[in-house]
């Protein structure tokens, strides 16, 4: 005889809330426990509010009393699967955050806010078994059907509106269908980032990317960096991969920087595969399309999933290959909330899915190179431009003692003129925008502060405004000195507003493009931006790092990088990594096409060992450099480090809180050759939108060594009372 065995079913769930833990509710009453899935959302009520969990976990014992229901589904899909319940877990886990939050971070907004999934449904067209058993060439003498035929069997299925834009009309898609040849199924929508192109000519592949594909097993978990001079067809290389992947009906993954997902790069993507469905993962998108494309990428219906950061954290089923473009970028580190790095996350993404993991980049980041140089990493290289393309030769040209007009030296503007006159284009990098970074009285020395942050305010001539740009406070220009009523006030230094006056004044017979991010709202304001010089007319170009990046434009020949100097004497350790990267990057800009591409860097201190080191022996030297001196110095990447942060509008209760932080953690684990604590120091910014920001450092030799010791301290801290303060731990922290 069958015993009955009353057994309790409790829900554990991660509930969007700032505390470490996980919460247990009972099922949700009236509703079958079967129907219950790991993965699913549901409504429960949490501290009088009405929240979005997602089930984690149903057990048959809770530690708790009193446990309440669940208020309901928000509907039957299981959003996150084993595989993105794991790496879920393990950011949590690696960087300190409440597993809450890890999954309302992961979640698009709309989907966070409750909204079920099939709000969002449309039909899809596939093959039937009947469909499937066909040849390609069935069907000729019905083109349009034949057609279809074919981009279902080389493709997969399709969406309705995909198929619109790709141009099958109903009659063929019926005619199939009363064949039994075809179905309609119901599914997430993708939107297309763009209207499908014309498939684009794929070019041979050259010896060196041959051999970099051929070292990359796709059947299996490797991490690789591609180190490959700008130009050297990286890209190329991507899409081959992605090729590979599709055609093994597997998914593939891209992640790109901020500012490297342009109407450009979305382009070279769908015209290499305009019948594939791609979804595009950004922070331009509305709600409603973000979480259209997240689901697609979760479901499985998109093959191609190309996003910034935050898409490493979208579920995907049928993943094949994580590509990492311009691993180097400082982008993909989130600098609040769940504090991850979706660089490193694309690794242990890979390693969960046994997946090949690419990381790509001409100016590798130290982390990634001494991955690479200690082995744990395949170290892949690229020397040679693709195609025709020469490298640029690189000049200094020394400013001090010059007599410079607006910081431009006669000579590097007389090659301007040059470079336009022969008709080709060239490109101007200033690394501040505005017309001038600060604004002084010439009688009292007045400075114009921002009254939030510990910085200058930013003058904007032509909106005639002051600005902060670290917390976007503004106030009109003033013409007399507030302190001293004086007339006589300069702005003083330069920004991208102030040269391009210049630079239209000297070359107003050609256009001026200005790019940064005054003029440059959205992507595609900067592709209409862009638009005369890809047409290839001369014309000069002037901008920030938006510049720096992603752009192929073959008849730029002349580059000029007009201050080198700013990051080589930074309090900031990684300033001259950073430096580096982007003198190199800007550099990378010219010279692409068939004609060969100068570069001129202006400084004040051309002697300058490591600029030296960078500009004669390029980047890769200079980095090997610097992660020798890292390692002296016992920093990253050598050394695991963790800052602990706090800030607070009295800066008192900030340095208070992380001296106590310090006492805790030294008396878990005493100072030692192994882990050693500094601080609590004020941050680089100490100052911002009214808060006084300090952190805690603490590096070890070992992660292992750290995890331990920053749980103890979150459970620590998460017993600080005081709530006008706000404090995090910043694993891996990449700004002081
Ligand atoms: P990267 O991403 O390394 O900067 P890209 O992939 O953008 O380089 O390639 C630079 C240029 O060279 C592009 O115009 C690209 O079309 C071209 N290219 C890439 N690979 C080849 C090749 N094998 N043969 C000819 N041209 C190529
Ligand atoms: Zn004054
Ligand atoms: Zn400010």
């Amino acid at each position: 005889m069958q015993e009955s065995v009353q057994q309790r079913v409790i829900l554990r769930l991660a509930v969007p809330v700032p505390l470490r833990r996980l919460f247990d509710y009972l099922p949700p009453e009236g509703l079958s426990p079967e129907l219950l899935q790991p993965g699913q959302r549901l409504w429960v009520p949490f501290a009088g509010r009405k929240l979005v969990a997602v089930l984690l976990e149903i057990v048959q014992e809770s530690p708790h009393t009193g446990l309440k229901p669940a208020l309901g589904l928000v509907d039957s899909q299981v959003l996150f699967g084993h595989d993105s319940r794991k790496l879920l877990a393990w950011i949590a886990d690696y960087y300190q955050a409440p597993l809450g939050e890890v999954y309302a971070t992961a979640l698009p907004v709309a989907l966070r806010k409750g909204k079920p999934a099939d709000h969002w449904a449309e039909q899809w067209l596939q093959l039937t078994i009947e469909g499937k058993g066909l040849p390609e060439s069935a069907l000729a003498r019905a083109p349009k059907q034949q057609a279809l035929l074919q981009v279902l069997l080389r493709d997969g299925k399709q969406s309705r509106t995909h198929l619109k834009t790709l141009g099958h009309n109903p009659t063929a898609i019926r005619a199939l269908q009363d064949r039994g040849l075809v179905e309609w199924e119901s599914g997430p929508t993708v939107p297309s980032p763009l209207p499908a192109a014309e498939r684009a000519p794929v070019p041979e592949l050259n010896s060196e990317q041959q051999q970099v594909l051929e070292a990359i097993d796709g059947s299996c978990f490797s991490a690789s960096l591609l180190e490959g001079t700008t130009g050297s067809g990286k890209t190329e290389v991507y899409l081959r991969l992605i090729q590979q992947v599709l055609d093994s009906g597997r998914q593939a993954l891209l992640l790109v920087p901020e500012i490297g997902l342009t109407p450009q790069t979305l382009r070279r993507i769908t015209s290499r595969f305009p019948t594939r469905s791609i979804a595009a993962l950004h922070s331009g998108l509305a709600d409603g399309e973000r979480a259209q494309s997240w689901l697609a990428a979760a479901g499985g219906q998109a093959d191609i999933v190309i996003g910034t950061r935050s898409v490493i954290m979208t579920p995907l089923p049928r993943l094949g290959v994580v590509i990492v473009d311009e691993e180097h970028d400082a982008s993909f580190k989130q600098q609040d909330g769940v504090r991850y790095s979706a660089r490193d996350l694309a690794v242990v993404l890979g390693r969960n899915a046994n997946v090949p993991v690419l990381l790509g980049s001409a100016t590798p980041s130290l982390e990634t190179l001494h991955n690479a140089l200690s082995g744990r990493y395949q170290h892949l290289r690229m020397r040679h431009r693709a195609g025709d393309a020469k490298p640029p030769q690189i000049h200094v040209v020394p400013t001090l003692r010059e007599p410079l007009e607006e910081g431009f030296s006669p000579q590097v503007l007389r090659h301007i003129g040059d470079t336009l006159m022969r008709g080709e284009q060239a490109l101007v990098f200033i690394n501040r925008r505005g017309f001038a970074p600060a604004l002084s009285c010439d009688d009292c020395g007045w400075l114009a502060d921002c009254p939030h942050c510990s910085s200058k305010l930013t003058m904007h001539r032509r909106q005639r405004q002051l600005r902060c740009h670290h917390c976007d406070y503004r106030r009109p220009l003033v013409d007399s000195c507030p302190q001293c009523h004086s007339h006589s006030i300069s702005a003083l230094g330069g920004g991208t507003e102030r040269s391009e006056e210049l630079l239209a004044r000297r070359f107003g017979e050609y256009p001026v493009i200005r790019v940064d991010r005054d003029t440059t709202a959205s992507k595609q304001a900067l592709d209409k931006l862009l638009a005369p010089a890809r047409e290839g007319k001369p014309c000069l170009l002037l901008g920030t790092q938006m510049l720096a990046k992603g752009h192929h434009l073959p008849r730029v020949t002349l580059v000029v990088i007009q201050d080198a100097d700013g990051g080589l004497f930074s309090a900031d350790f990684r300033a001259p990594e950073r430096t580096g990267q982007l003198l190199e990057q800007v550099a990378g800009r010219a010279g692409r096409g068939s004609l060969s591409g100068r570069v001129l860097v202006q400084s004040r201190f051309p002697e300058h060992p490591l600029l030296q080191l960078l500009l004669e022996k390029g980047y890769g030297a200079f980095a090997r450099q610097l992660l020798r001196d890292r390692a002296v110095a016992q920093l990253p990447p050598v050394n695991a480090m963790a800052l602990l942060r706090a800030e607070c509008e009295e800066p008192r209760w900030a340095e208070e809180f992380l001296h106590n932080a310090r006492l805790f953690m030294q008396s878990l684990v005493p100072p030692s050759p192994q882990i050693q604590y500094l601080g609590p120091v004020p941050a680089l910014l100490e100052r911002k939108s009214g808060r006084f920001r300090f952190y805690l450092q603490v590096t070890a030799q070992s992660r292992a060594q750290l995890q331990p010791l920053l749980a103890r301290v979150c459970a620590w801290a998460e017993g600080n009372k005081n709530r006008r303060l706000r404090w995090a731990v910043d694993m891996d922290a990449q700004e002081l």
